[in-house]
């Protein structure tokens, strides 16, 4: 049997810096600072703007406002849940 295609899973989106070094840190945080990052524009470590990527294929996104990855598919799930 051939899979045509994954069935969509929820994603999210996440902010991360193109620096790996701050990416790094980001990635350490707890949930509950991740949740206040989120809302950052620019990068508390190096100032740099953050950059959005989809959580399931890691690819960049350009708007927040996107309800569906343009490059997975998967369904961005409102992380706040209203
Ligand atoms: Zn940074
Ligand atoms: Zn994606």
């Amino acid at each position: 049997m051939i899979e045509k295609q994954a069935p969509k899973k929820p994603s999210s989106i996440e902010k991360v810096c193109h620096d790996s070094e701050c990416a790094e840190r980001i990635s350490l945080l707890e949930p509950d600072q991740l949740n206040l990052f989120k809302t950052f524009t620019y990068c508390p470590y190096c100032a740099e703007e953050l950059m959005l990527i989809c959580q399931n294929c890691r690819e960049q996104l350009n708007s927040f406002e996107y309800k569906y990855c343009p490059w997975c598919g998967s369904e961005f799930k409102d992380p706040e849940g209203k």
